[in-house]
């Protein structure tokens, strides 16, 4: 695919003065999220596959906002049943299959289609102070990719099943 981006100078160098202010609010969100605790929803729930799930204590993820990476601590429950666990915080903050916030993933499905991932990663730093790899600027376009597949899948009917228009 060719690139329509084609940056004359780079602009490395060039740093809005909002980013240190940035960084600072994402200390202050951090410390807000970790002050709640009500993602502890006591020692059992139930699960997916109907066993209880258990509690089994709290666990951080870094994830990249467009404020900059905040890394949250989160109630963690575990299923031994279907040896697999999750955090209840993850399905509220939207990152529960990704290191990247919604609306970070949208940037990256917008620069990823548009520009090669190299270019959208720098891109991404230039004009967000984003710091993401061109290989998680690739994972989270084709993420985006497969989610819009299956919307479409699931929000459009089968042409089988559609009545034909009466012809005239
Ligand atoms: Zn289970």
């Amino acid at each position: 695919m060719a690139s329509i981006w084609k940056p004359s100078k780079p602009l490395r160098g060039v740093k809005p003065c909002a980013w240190p202010l940035a960084r600072l609010n994402t200390r202050a969100i951090e410390q807000r999220i970790n002050a709640d605790s009500s993602d502890y929803a006591g020692p059992h729930l139930p699960c997916r596959c109907g066993e209880p799930v258990r509690y089994a204590g709290c666990r951080a993820k870094s994830f990249q906002s467009v404020l900059g990476e905040i890394r949250p601590e989160r109630a963690y429950y575990h299923c031994r049943s279907c040896r697999s666990g999750f955090c209840p915080r993850d399905l509220v903050l939207r990152i529960e299959k990704t290191c990247l916030s919604p609306a970070v993933s949208r940037m990256v499905g917008r620069v990823g289609a548009m520009v090669s991932f190299e270019e959208g990663r720098q891109l991404l730093e230039e004009l967000a102070g984003l710091r993401i790899d061109a290989s998680q600027v690739e994972r989270g376009a084709e993420s985006l990719g497969v989610e819009i597949a299956a919307d479409e899948r699931r929000y459009t009917e089968p042409l089988e099943e559609k009545s034909l228009p009466p012809k005239l």
